[in-house]
This record gives C-alpha cells, sequence and structure tokens, in this order.
C-alpha cells in the first residue's frame, strides 16, 4: 500500500502565523523557516513576541477560527484519500490546526504541542521529535509502505528526499532551484497528476 504524506501550512491551508501577524499587525511574526530556519530560534522568538504584546492562545485561535482551507484543498484531500491513505506531517500545533482541520475532514496529524499556562500565555512548545518529518518517512517505510510526499518549503525537503518519491507544491523559486530534482506544480490538478505518476498502482485521474 501506498502512504500519501503531505505539510499542511502553504499546500492545504494558510501559513497561521502569517495570518496572525497580518491581523494584529506584528511584523515580526510574519518570519517563517523561509526566514529563520533554526526553528528554535524562530518559536523562541515568537514567544517572546507573543508575551511582549500581551497576546496568548485565545487570542491566536480566534484568529484562527476565522481561516479556511486554501480554495480546492478539501476537493484535493477527498481525492487524495479515495486513492491512498493520508497522513498530514506538519510543523504546526495541535493547538493551532483544530479548526481547519474540521474543515478538512479531520485527516490524520502529527504535528506539536503548545505549552499554555492558565492565564492562557504560551509559555512553551515541545516539539514530537527531532527531524520530525523525515522520521515519519523512515517510519512508515519500516513499516513496508512505499511513499510519496509533497511540500513547498525547506523543512519539507528531508521528508522529500526520505520518500520513495518527493513533490514541491507552490514552492519559493529559491526551493525550486536548489532542489531540481523534485517536480514542482502549482494547482491541485497538477498535484494529482504527479501523485498518479508517482504511484506503483495504475490509478484512474
Ligand atoms: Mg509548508
Amino acid at each position: 500500500m501506498e502512504l500519501a504524506c503531505l505539510d499542511l501550512e502553504g499546500v492545504l491551508i494558510p501559513e497561521i502565523w502569517i495570518k496572525f501577524a497580518e491581523k494584529t499587525g506584528i511584523d515580526a511574526l510574519k518570519a517563517t523557516t523561509r526566514d529563520i530556519p533554526d526553528y528554535d530560534e524562530l518559536m523562541t522568538m515568537r514567544l517572546q513576541e507573543l508575551a511582549r504584546h500581551r497576546l496568548g492562545l485565545n487570542e491566536i485561535q480566534a484568529v484562527i477560527a476565522g481561516l479556511q482551507p486554501l480554495e480546492g484543498a478539501k476537493d484535493f484531500i477527498d481525492w487524495l484519500r479515495e486513492r491512498f491513505q493520508v497522513v498530514i506531517l506538519s510543523d504546526t500545533f495541535y493547538e493551532f490546526a483544530g479548526p481547519l482541520m474540521r474543515q478538512l475532514g479531520y485527516p490524520t496529524l502529527l504535528c506539536h504541542r503548545l505549552t499554555v499556562d492558565s492565564s492562557g500565555e504560551v509559555t512553551d512548545y515541545t516539539i514530537r521529535q527531532a527531524n520530525p518529518k523525515r522520521q515519519a518517512i523512515v517510519a512508515f517505510k519500516s513499516l513496508y509502505y512505499r511513499t510519496i510526499a509533497a511540500g513547498d518549503s525547506y523543512n519539507d525537503t528531508t521528508m522529500l528526499a526520505e520518500a520513495d518519491a518527493g513533490i514541491l507544491f507552490r514552492a519559493p523559486q529559491n526551493v525550486i532551484d536548489e532542489f531540481p530534482q523534485y517536480p514542482a506544480v502549482n494547482t491541485y490538478e497538477e498535484l494529482q497528476a504527479q501523485f498518479i505518476a508517482a504511484s506503483s498502482r495504475n490509478l484512474e485521474p
């Protein structure tokens, strides 16, 4: 059997921190792994900014409650789940993802957790494991699953490398240029075609 492993933000839903930065006007929170590759450094800065502006989980969840999956994402994931077992491998947090997962029909999601105190302040975060996306693929391979992975950014590239097939979706040009070994597509129709092409089975479009 084959597993389809998808990144979440930028592939199925908007970048949550960027949306939150736009709503609050805190420019520092627009930084992503594209700007600060060290995830711990990035998260430490984010938590400091939240504390400085006295914003907690409730304020972030209020913004997330108004977000929707990217246009066409629900139809795409429904299509994919009819043909593959789908697992979402994300660097977001369960505390953020809930409302958007509901709109996507609650696909399986492996991601991280936040530590929140009784006042709602985000005091810390817990990474599921080191190099989580790649390690998930390693684990699935140990279960003898064939894996096809798609993502949009640097934090996906070790997952794409470990998978049997990797696909870039709506990646920035610098990532496309740096990783020319992966097909790079921009629409869900093209992404479906890439999954069909990468499958070892004869799938109907
Ligand atoms: Mg992403």
